[in-house]
């Protein structure tokens, strides 16, 4: 997809109706945004 691996940076969390965890990140690289859902009690787990 790019040219390089994105840098995430996490901007903010929140949840969503369901109960779902919403990620909204972005590369400190390039400024690409994206969000990512994690279904209820599934905790991310850090790398
Ligand atoms: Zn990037």
């Amino acid at each position: 997809m790019g040219a390089h691996v994105h840098v995430r940076l996490i901007q903010s969390l929140g949840v969503t109706e369901d109960g779902d965890l919403i990620e909204y990140s972005s590369c400190a690289e390039c400024g690409a945004t994206w969000v990512r859902k994690y279904p209820e009690g599934q905790v991310p787990v850090p790398e």
